[in-house]
């Protein structure tokens, strides 16, 4: 007798991205523009300080919540950044944010309860809410609001089961970045209503107008979690590291999860996580004029040809409205015939269908390239 896998796992969908990833593959000459990968190299101090930790013998398991240097730094660099003070013990260290962000949902939501997140949101939220037996309810960024959550839509969402919000800002696909205004809002808000604030702030030192506000500034009730990255910040998404800083209560239970799932995050990497909080930061802001200069470039790309788009003020995407219904079978028709690939708007939520989002984190060349012929391919 055969054995069967779990109903709810095989009920799950990979993403229209790795769909589109997949076909691109498997393809030659194509122009990537689907993923949020940055084009640069990890900064060369960071892989000496992890090349030196491996020597060092950083080869074993760490403590749940990371290594407590690593916390230490994080705590200092909450305060330099935010002028937030928090304990190492709020502070878990995780695989990437997308570590962070699984293992605090599973923390706050039980099966059959219900967790708002944006639509357009990144897709990974609905994937996670899903896998823990939970049951995800879309808030839609509308752009009559600016393309900003508005408490009044979410307390319209509200029921016995709803456990926690999640937001994000700089926002993926989106490229707002909330008002300091509304962050207070937000955390009011979910204060008030015994929910917790899930705060997605990965993308926090990629902002090209106005300032990052983080929430744990306007938290005083223990509701916020926050998750940050070293992915994008410093170009190292193959070293899995991220951050939650959460309610010392929330951290013990969060770190319970770790355990059973990964353990911990992987120890040399949290070395590398260390030297690049620690270390020189200028490589950040190379990075980051780069991608503002790559967003420029595409931005007069889609001026010169009519086509619209949402202009980003954080992160590195563009969100461009290509008119088309069915953005997944746009995006491989683009694919096939223009060898541009691009993630398909649907899959960041309903009211992503007609629209696409580009990584400006990629190569000037494939972005210009690449917008080039979608242009062309929509007949502009
Ligand atoms: N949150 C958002 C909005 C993202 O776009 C991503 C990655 O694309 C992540 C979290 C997680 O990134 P990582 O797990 O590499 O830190």
């Amino acid at each position: 007798m055969s054995a069967t896998v779990s109903a709810l796992v095989s009920s799950l969908k990979c993403s229209g991205i790795r769909a589109i990833m997949d076909l691109a593959l498997g393809m030659d000459d194509v122009l990537r523009l689907e993923v949020g990968e940055p084009l640069f190299p990890t900064p060369p101090h960071i892989v000496e300080a992890a090349c030196r930790a491996a020597r060092d013998g950083y080869t074993k398991y760490t403590a749940n919540a990371g290594l407590p240097s690593l916390r230490r730094a994080i705590v200092d660099r909450i305060e330099r950044d935010y002028g937030v003070v928090r304990a190492p013990e709020n502070v878990v260290v995780t695989v990437g944010g997308l570590g962070a962000i699984s293992t605090c949902l599973r923390t706050v939501a039980d099966i059959g309860d219900e967790v708002l997140i944006p639509d357009p949101g990144w897709p990974n939220y609905e994937m996670i809410v899903l896998a823990i037996g939970a049951v995800p309810r879309r808030y839609r960024l509308d752009p009559a609001n600016a393309c900003l959550p508005s408490p009044r839509d979410l307390e319209g969402l509200l029921t016995s089961r709803t456990r926690a919000v999640v937001v994000n800002s700089p926002s993926n696909p989106l490229g707002t970045v909330f008002p300091r205004a509304l962050v207070e809002e937000l955390v009011k808000f979910a204060g008030e209503r015994g929910l917790f604030l899930i705060s997605d702030e990965v993308y926090d030192r990629i902002v090209y107008e106005g300032e990052h506000t983080s929430a744990l500034s306007f938290d005083t009730g223990g509701n916020v979690i926050s998750v940050f990255s070293l992915s994008k910040t410093y170009a190292m998404t193959g070293w899995r590291v991220g951050y939650a800083i959460a309610d010392k209560s929330v951290a013990v239970e969060m770190c319970k999860i770790q355990e059973a799932y990964v353990a911990c995050a992987p120890s040399v990497s949290q070395k590398a996580a260390e030297a690049a909080i620690e270390g020189p930061q200028d490589s950040v802001k190379v990075m980051r004029e780069a991608y503002r200069e790559n967003t420029r470039v595409a931005m007069e790309i889609l001026d010169r040809h009519g086509v619209g788009y949402q202009a980003p003020r954080g992160a590195f995407y563009l969100w461009i409205d290509v008119g088309r219904e069915d953005s997944a079978e746009f995006a491989k028709e683009l694919l096939l015939r223009e060898h541009v690939s691009v993630a398909p708007g649907g899959t960041f939520g309903p009211s992503g269908e007609r629209r696409v989002r580009v990584s400006l984190a990629s190569p000037r060349e494939s972005i210009r390239e690449g917008l080039t012929r979608m242009t062309r391919f929509l007949g502009k």
